[in-house]
């Protein structure tokens, strides 16, 4: 069977080899350097891209893709004058940034990650894919698989939190559902891991800043998910904005050839991000053709947007100062995504507007966004048991995000259709049904800050339209009162736009803005019981929310179906069961903060002045990773070890039992997590390794085993050789980093 299909793709493999030698034996120079351009369809732009004369370099061959077009016809009209005019016909690669959804908007990829359920993660992924290809998109520049540590840093939103494992496991996801298992079939569509590499490391979480780290820390704990992705087979890799060692990344040979290509055997293709070529001038690399020829050297096989190779390679060639032979390798690379696509044997296969009619937004997908989005929500805070709300009485949805439905789509939703967004004011009626009163009002704007009241338009197209009146705060404030003092109950819906996360997005205050707070100071005033609900991109600094308000959830920015979401859960229709996969700090000033930190040679006693903390204030976090509430209560039993010691590559079970000792079903991940105490290098205090979800009734108990093996202990050396040390091992379990049991096990080679 294995090798039935091994010879089945090796015979493909030739068939699709000798199609683009023999299509390459007919391209001149300039021809093939047009494959690896790659323009803007002029739409959405992050930076000052080159896009003139379009129809003219789409005629003679010198535009390879389009990104980011929304038409169906006019993409149709590019793919027309591609296949019809230019010398040999190649079709054009459209791609695109569907990132969380395409029509069908999901949360963005951070709430994703907190579901902490993979087969839902791919289904997100597989629906945005068959609604993507309907509308010409064949290639999406996701997953973006970037781990971050800083929420200052607006892009930590469309990555999957700081674990290294588990951003693995949503990196897989995501490539499975996107490409499928056959790429040209006409709902697939081609993966881009990005951004290659460390981008999430971004000093001080300014967005394309330095970035600057070990190799053991690359290694260990950046490099996995891109490696995952790659061995999921997703098809390109986009590079990062940023120095990798020193070096840009789309210049960085090492990076590109020896780690991507060498050791890790990528045989996709890759494409800068946005004008990253040019920018490498900024960087100090040298002119356009410089770094142009750089980048090509380097493994850089398409050019987005900046036109670097377009018009400097052919003069690079002449000069000697790049080979034919480095031209044909990424044009080759770029012929063969193609080629795979399908596109070869049918240009318009992923243009059918019979489905573009029918695919997008079905019934059928819409219930899984709001399935998604309803386990995403992470229940920070419950006491007094305010939640699950009755449905009955008067509930208040107060602030500037209680009606919003732009802010509920989340960065990159570029094919979102925000009309049909549900608002948490719509929500609340929905699943409140008949017997609920909602009001609402507004509050208070999000923010009196000037910098960020200008914020990106790009990303909140239906900013204040000029005509719009404006109602003063005061008056903003008394009618929310007004409306609060009608209710039995007041929802605060607070947080951050849409624009305030994603790229070029860095805050430096990532707490709730002065306005909301006032806002939410004032409803905590009327004395009824207030329910703060968040909607935001990134984790924030809420120590004074917790201090004062009973119950929080974050709800994120949950896509086309925020509002029922979130009303599933204030409801209790839904228990919560979402977890966080990044930290929340008590303050900026502890960032970078995250689970998997080393010890140090001093770690933290508050009564030993000398040691490794703060002296205002707490190392830890207000919330750790891995952790979320639920309207029930789990019990933990100790933790069981099928051996105490073991020998090489036997295979270790750990397990506890779980008991919902509360008076409602709830579903709960239950965490591994193992340190290694004593290695050649300084190992992590806690490394998440394996989780299970599982869905307990009120007074049932379940044996919950997960098996360890020796590939759970193994890491990076200081030679940066992947292997296990033996040992003693301290295997943890728990309902997040923080509270765990512990038990120790002895493991030899
Ligand atoms: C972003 C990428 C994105 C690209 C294309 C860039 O500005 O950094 O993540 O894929 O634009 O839209």
């Amino acid at each position: 069977m294995l090798l039935a299909s091994f010879i089945k793709t090796q015979g493909q493999d030739e068939k699709m080899n000798k199609f683009i030698t023999d299509l390459m034996n007919k391209m001149t120079v300039e021809e093939k350097i047009g494959q690896l351009n790659l323009t803007t369809s002029g739409g959405f732009v992050t930076g000052s891209a080159v896009n003139e004369k379009t129809h003219e370099k789409l005629q003679t061959g010198q535009i390879g893709g389009m990104l980011n077009a929304l038409s169906l016809s006019s993409m149709r009209a590019s793919m027309d004058i591609a296949v019809k005019e230019s010398p040999h016909h190649i079709p054009l690669l459209f791609g695109m940034d569907v990132i969380h959804g395409y029509q069908t908007v999901f949360p963005i990829p951070l709430a994703m990650s907190c579901l902490w359920d993979l087969t839902l993660v791919e289904k997100s992924a597989r629906i945005a894919a068959q609604e993507a290809t309907a509308n010409g998109i064949a290639w999406t520049y996701s997953p973006m698989v970037d781990i971050a540590r800083d929420p200052r840093w607006g892009r930590i939103a469309e990555g999957a939190g700081e674990d290294p494992w588990l951003g693995s496991q949503v990196a897989k996801a995501l490539v499975k559902g996107y490409q499928g298992n056959d790429l040209s079939l006409d709902n697939t569509m081609m993966a881009c891991i990005k951004h290659f590499a460390l981008y999430g490391a971004a000093e001080a979480g300014r967005d394309y800043n330095t970035v600057d780290m070990s190799k053991v820390t690359m290694y260990n704990d950046y490099l996995p998910p891109y490696k995952a992705a790659i061995e999921a087979g997703a098809g390109s890799i986009m590079t990062s904005f940023n120095v990798v060692d020193g070096i840009p990344s789309s210049g960085n040979h090492w990076l590109l050839t020896e780690l991507l290509r060498n050791q890790w055997g990528f045989k996709g293709f890759v494409v800068t991000d946005y004008t990253a070529i040019n920018e490498m001038i900024n960087h100090g690399m040298g002119d356009l053709q410089t770094v142009s020829a750089l980048a090509l050297k380097a493994g850089t096989d398409m050019d987005m947007v900046g036109e670097g190779f377009l018009t400097t390679l052919k003069k690079s060639l002449d000069e000697g100062k790049i080979t034919v032979k480095d031209i044909d390798l990424a044009c080759r690379r770029v012929l063969e995504a193609k080629y795979k696509l399908g596109l070869f044997s049918d240009p318009y296969r992923y243009m059918n507007a019979e489905r573009a009619k029918t695919d997008l937004m079905t019934p059928e997908n819409l219930k899984t966004a709001r399935e998604i989005a309803t386990r995403s929500m992470v229940l920070l805070k419950n006491d007094k048991q305010i939640l699950p709300l009755k449905k009955s009485g008067t509930i208040a949805v107060i602030g500037p995000l209680g009606n919003s439905k732009k802010d509920m789509i989340g960065t990159w939703a570029i094919a979102g259709n925000q009309d049909k967004i549900c608002s948490v004011v719509e929500g609340m009626k929905n699943v409140g049904g008949n017997s609920v009163t909602v009001l609402y009002a507004k509050g208070s704007e999000l923010t009196d800050n000037p910098l960020l009241l200008k914020s990106d338009p790009l990303f909140s197209p239906d900013q204040k339209k000029s005509s719009e009146t404006v109602t003063s705060p005061e008056q903003l404030l008394k009618e929310a009162l007004q409306t609060a003092e009608k209710a039995d109950v007041i929802v605060a819906v607070l947080g951050e736009s849409t624009a305030w996360s994603g790229e070029a997005s860095s805050m430096s205050d990532i707490g709730i803005q002065k306005v909301q707070q006032n806002l939410l100071k004032a409803l905590l005033g009327t004395g009824k019981p207030v329910v703060l609900v968040l909607i935001n991109g990134r984790p924030m600094t809420l120590a004074w929310e917790n201090a004062n308000v009973s119950a929080i959830l974050e709800a994120w920015a949950g896509g086309t179906e925020a509002g029922n979401a979130i009303a599933n859960n204030l409801f209790g229709d839904y228990n919560p069961s979402g977890k966080l996969t990044t930290t929340f700090p008590v303050s900026v000033g502890q960032i970078p903060l995250y689970y998997n930190h080393k010890n140090t040679g001093r770690p933290m006693d508050v009564n030993n002045k000398f040691t490794s903390k703060y002296l205002d204030i707490s190392n830890d976090p207000l919330y750790p990773f891995g952790y979320g509430l639920s309207y029930t209560t789990f019990v933990y039993g100790d933790i069981k070890l099928s051996k105490s010691k073991l020998k090489g590559d036997e295979k270790l079970t750990a397990s506890v039992t779980l008991t919902n000792t509360g008076k409602v079903a709830g579903e709960e991940v239950v965490q591994l997590y193992i340190q290694d105490p004593v290695a050649s290098i300084s190992r992590p205090v806690k490394e998440l390794k394996n989780f299970k979800k599982v869905l307990l009734q009120p007074g049932e108990k379940k044996d919950i085993s997960i098996e360890i093996t020796i590939n759970d202990l193994k890491f990076y050396n200081s030679d940066l050789k992947y292997d296990w040390e033996p040992g003693d091992f301290i295997i943890y379990i728990g309902t997040n980093s923080r509270d765990v049991k512990s038990v120790k096990v002895n493991w030899v080679k």
